[in-house]
């Protein structure tokens, strides 16, 4: 059993209309839907999660879509950047797509000696996609327009907007087991080898940027990975003796999870792989149907009563 941090676990961002994000990510991004439920502390808001086909962990973005919502700001203490793996030649098919529909993108350009394309999502969430250096065997979920030989295979790497990485790094370092990898300007790549994707975070330094403000089109949370909850709680330990505050472990039905601030201001989860999505719908199904934490199931025809309507076809 690998007892390492395995790299990233989901990201979750802010959305406003939930619509529009589900429009955005199944068809424009082509990812699946694996999960349909509801904020656990505001059942009356969704939490819709997008991965590959069984959400894997490393390939999970997740937002809440909060109707009206305006929108925030990207900025120091915040993920300002979400990097997906794509196949090589696959950035000139996904640059004309993005056209085709309007998204914000911007023009190819190099990091690290890869090849990224980035771009923003309806509510200004910045992305990018990038052809990675190294080999990525992970499958992409197919939907009717992108194949294997476009789809996105999960995450590249989540960026950092820090005033000074150093407290950031040596949690990286000293308790996650990353390295620093490569500097280019103020961008610092950190990686860890315990998994061969889904393994970078870069810190971008900006000693003079404006705090970022978290509402619609920025990054509420960045989650790593382990692989259960025994090993969780043994790093739940390490950060409580490095003088970190952390919360107790907080079932979340598909994972368990525990938070920390970061000392750059960033929201940290360590989430588990087990139990994973399916384990209240099969495969198949994942994604299909409004799901529940048990607590709210007696209010079910409420809370379907206040929430938007979805359209998933
Ligand atoms: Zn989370």
């Amino acid at each position: 059993m690998n007892d390492s941090i395995l790299g990233l676990h989901h990201i979750t961002a802010i959305a406003n209309n939930a619509q529009r994000n589900y429009d955005f990510y199944t068809h424009v991004l082509g990812l699946r839907m694996v999960k349909k439920t509801v904020n656990f502390d505001d059942p009356n808001t969704y939490h819709f999660y997008y991965g590959n086909e069984t959400g894997t962990p490393g390939t999970i973005l997740t937002f809440f879509p909060w109707e009206g919502i305006g929108p925030g700001r990207n900025g120091v203490g915040m993920a300002t950047e979400i990097g997906y793996d794509v196949p090589q030649r696959s950035l000139d098919n996904w640059a004309g797509r993005f056209r085709e529909y309007g998204v914000a993108v911007g023009e190819q350009a190099e990091r690290f000696g890869e090849t990224y394309l980035p771009f923003t999502d309806p509510d200004g969430l910045a992305l990018s996609l990038i052809v990675a250096g190294q080999p990525d065997d992970r499958s992409g979920w197919e939907t009717e327009d992108i194949k294997q030989d476009m789809a996105t295979q999960g995450f590249h790497s989540v960026t950092l907007t820090l005033q000074k990485i150093e407290d950031t790094a040596n949690v990286l370092t000293d308790i996650f087991g990353y390295r620093l990898l490569a500097q280019e300007g103020n961008r610092y790549r950190f990686q860890t080898d315990a998994v061969p994707n889904a393994s970078i975070v870069d810190l971008l330094e900006e000693p003079n940027g404006k705090l970022g403000r978290n509402a619609a089109g920025t990054n509420h949370h960045v989650a790593f990975r382990v692989a259960n909850d025994a090993i969780q709680m043994e790093f739940r330990e390490k950060i409580l003796n490095s003088g970190l505050q952390i919360t107790p472990k907080i079932n979340r039905d598909y994972f368990f999870s525990l938070y920390f601030r970061e000392p750059g201001g960033v929201l940290f989860e360590i989430a588990t792989d087990n139990p994973g999505f399916t384990i209240d719908e099969t495969l198949a199904e994942l994604g299909n149907s409004l799901k529940l934490p048990k607590q709210y199931e007696a209010s079910r025809a409420k809370i379907e009563q206040r929430l938007p309507q979805l359209k998933t076809n």
